[in-house]
């Protein structure tokens, strides 16, 4: 892994800390409601990585393989967040 904003080489990982101890840090999707995320349905973890050398960080969304077949049949630009509900109503 390289970081994305010098190259360098010279990384270290390390997790995102939240007030509940790091254990309830996660990436909640803008079409995931609240209330499905407050029962931690439809959030993923993440991940992140640090460059030593600029401070660099960056961070990764475990997203499952069931994710990407959702998010990645829309090429290009992501639709609305609105027309995207209306269609799954
Ligand atoms: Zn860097």
């Amino acid at each position: 892994m390289n970081c994305i904003a010098c190259g360098s080489t010279n990384i270290i990982e390390g997790k995102i800390l939240d007030e509940a101890g790091g254990t309830k840090f996660t990436f909640k999707p803008l079409d995931v409601s609240m209330w499905k995320a407050v029962f931690g349905i439809g959030v993923r973890k993440i991940s992140a990585a640090a460059c030593v050398r600029c401070g660099h960080l960056q961070m990764n969304v475990n997203f499952s393989d069931e994710d990407k077949q959702h998010h990645l049949k829309f090429e290009g630009e992501q639709p609305d967040l609105l027309k995207r509900i209306e269609s799954e109503s």
